[in-house]
């Protein structure tokens, strides 16, 4: 158990924006921040960040609660783990009673996985830096241009020649091989035993968005191939879902509202190096439906850099099918053939790289032009071969509009009728964007809530008025905790909905504290009169229903009859008070 007191004081150090702004881009809307959910699709953004409060809610998909919330849903972490993520962050420190030996072994296998490749990644590191078997890596990055400076900002170190150097280190700390086996730091000998899988090779540290190290790609020192190998996937390393340099590049691409997306390592750092920070690299997988969504959450648009060889344009070509799938709006980067990002700027010098990025082309006509040039299209057999690529594409462009542009410029260039595209290519379906479901309105008792967070002279109202009378069971226990929490110096939001173990509930109230714009220029105490008689004339309809029900079951002109008719009379002249 963490103390709660560590607990609220985690979430007082870690400002809810500036957390979810490491996972995300998030504009300034009034007094929120919004962005586009993480948690569900869309393509406009419902999500809700109001650092005042301390919460965040997405009208498009319900989420909604504190910084600690969000870490859990974002990282797939428990409570516990959540806030201890935290607290690491802001430098809290979370006392931890000793763990048993059998807790020990349970400890947590990932946090197990990221120390050991911390481990290696400083090991590598110092003898990239002093070691007398880091020399070649040394005179390698000098011949590249590379900076003392520059290498520790990409962590780069150097795999030593032979086979056990890092196995005996890690054995030094005490960790077990089969461990670092699977994060690939470590291969089994057929006869039994481990060595060292990256050896004589310059290494990239790979990082999570965090800046932890998640896996290491590594350069041979001559031309023998393979030239890169990388960890493998582990389970912290997942290919699909990460991206080289996006923890450097988190800030430029919220910055900027775009992403550059290169193929290499050096390219990476080339890119970097001449200002263009929103950079980040594939590292030899190919671009999936994971690392889009994960682009998405940072940029609006992409950079695609082109690799001018067949097998380039055939992944340019995969790359544009997944982005126009996704309507994700992308361009692509040519740079002079023969050429790489690397080769280029130091040649031509960083200037030179922002007018590719000016006159880069859309991604779907840079295609279309491309084939145009590789295919013969004055006769009626080449025609055909070049509606048959360009239709399935053209398909896949979900803006209408957009389509029916780039159909008309098509069939302008090669000269075929636009009806004859038309029926090749089919209606795509229509896509309507998801309707967000309409709100519900807030009932009176959660306006209540939502007066009471925002005006303490409703709190006192309420204190006076006793919340029980006012609230039914469902809201009670938050009213309740507002109310103590303002005797105490302050409504904690956050904390409030840390209380609650419904998710839907914690979802509802999220939704009516995120925004209250609404409620500037009220009258407060008026609205509070307002509520308090709406809430007694339900309460009095209630009452009165079910007393006219007994009634209609009795004998008239028993007591209980007689009674009965005493208090509907007496319900009738207090709603006529009322109203
Ligand atoms: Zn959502």
């Amino acid at each position: 158990m963490i103390p709660d007191e560590k607990v609220r004081e985690v979430r007082e150090r870690a400002p809810i924006l500036e957390v979810i702004s490491d996972y995300m881009s998030l504009r300034k809307s009034g007094a929120n921040y919004q962005g586009l959910c993480p948690f569900h699709g869309e393509k406009s953004p419902s999500f809700n960040v109001n650092p005042a409060r301390g919460i965040f809610h997405c009208f498009g998909c319900g989420a909604g609660g504190n910084v600690v919330t969000f870490v859990m849903r974002m990282e797939g972490m428990n409570f516990p783990t959540a806030v201890k993520f935290l607290a690491k962050r802001v430098g809290v420190d979370i006392p931890e009673r000793p763990l048993t030996r059998d807790e020990k072994r349970k400890v947590d296998e990932q946090e197990h996985l990221y120390n050991i490749n911390e481990l290696a990644a400083q090991f590598y590191r110092r003898v990239l830096e002093t070691d007398e078997a880091g020399a070649a890596g040394r005179s390698y990055l000098e011949r590249r241009g590379v900076d003392d400076q520059t290498a520790a900002t990409y962590r780069m170190g150097f795999a030593p020649a032979g086979w056990d150097n890092l196995a005996k280190h890690l054995q030094r700390k005490g960790v077990a091989p089969e461990q670092a086996e699977k994060l690939g730091l470590l291969r089994k000998k057929e006869g039994g035993g481990y060595y060292d899988t990256f050896r004589n090779r310059l290494l990239f540290t790979i990082s999570d968005l965090h800046g932890r190290a998640i896996g290491f790609g590594g350069r041979v020192m001559d031309d023998s191939l393979p030239k890169y190998i990388n960890s493998p996937e582990s389970p912290i390393y997942r290919k699909s879902e990460v991206l080289f340099g996006l923890d450097l590049a988190k800030k430029g691409m919220r910055e900027q509202g775009s992403a550059i997306i290169v193929e290499g390592y050096f390219d990476h750092l080339a890119l970097y190096r001449a200002g263009h920070t929103n950079v980040v690299a594939t590292c030899g997988t190919a671009l999936t439906p994971g690392h889009l969504k994960l682009l998405r959450r940072y940029a609006e648009k992409a950079y695609m850099l082109f690799d001018g060889d067949e097998a380039g344009r055939k992944a340019t070509v995969r790359s544009m099918e997944l982005f126009l799938e996704e309507g994700f709006p992308a361009r692509v980067v040519e740079v002079p053939a023969g050429d790489d990002p690397d080769t280029f700027i130091r040649r031509e010098g960083a200037a030179a790289f922002a007018p590719l990025l000016e006159t880069a082309p859309p991604i779907f006509e840079f295609f279309y032009r491309g084939l145009i040039r590789s295919t013969d299209t004055s006769g009626v057999e080449g025609k055909v071969a070049f509606v048959n690529e360009v239709a399935p594409r053209l398909l896949k462009i979900t803006d209408r509009m957009e389509r029916a542009l780039y159909e008309k410029e098509i069939c302008r260039a090669v000269g075929i009728d636009q009806g004859m595209l038309q029926q090749k290519v089919g209606v795509a379906p229509i896509l309507r964007p998801p309707s967000r479901p309409a709100p519900e309105s807030a009932g009176t008792e959660e306006v209540l809530l939502t007066l009471m967070v925002k005006f303490p002279e409703v709190v006192l109202k309420v204190s006076e008025y006793g919340a029980d009378r006012l609230f039914s069971a469902g809201h009670l226990g938050v009213a309740q905790s507002i109310l103590a929490q303002a005797a105490d110096g302050g409504v904690d939001l956050p904390a409030i909905l840390e209380q609650l173990d419904s998710p839907e509930e914690r979802a509802r109230l999220s939704s009516l504290f995120v925004e209250d714009a609404h409620l500037e220029d009220m009258n407060a105490i008026k609205a509070f009169e307002q509520c308090c008689q709406t809430l007694e004339r339900g309460a009095l309809k209630g009452g009165g229903k079910t007393l006219a029900r007994e009634l209609a079951r009795l004998e008239p002109e028993t007591p209980r009859y007689r009674e009965i008719l005493m208090e509907l009379e007496q319900l009738r002249n207090k709603k006529s008070k009322l109203l």
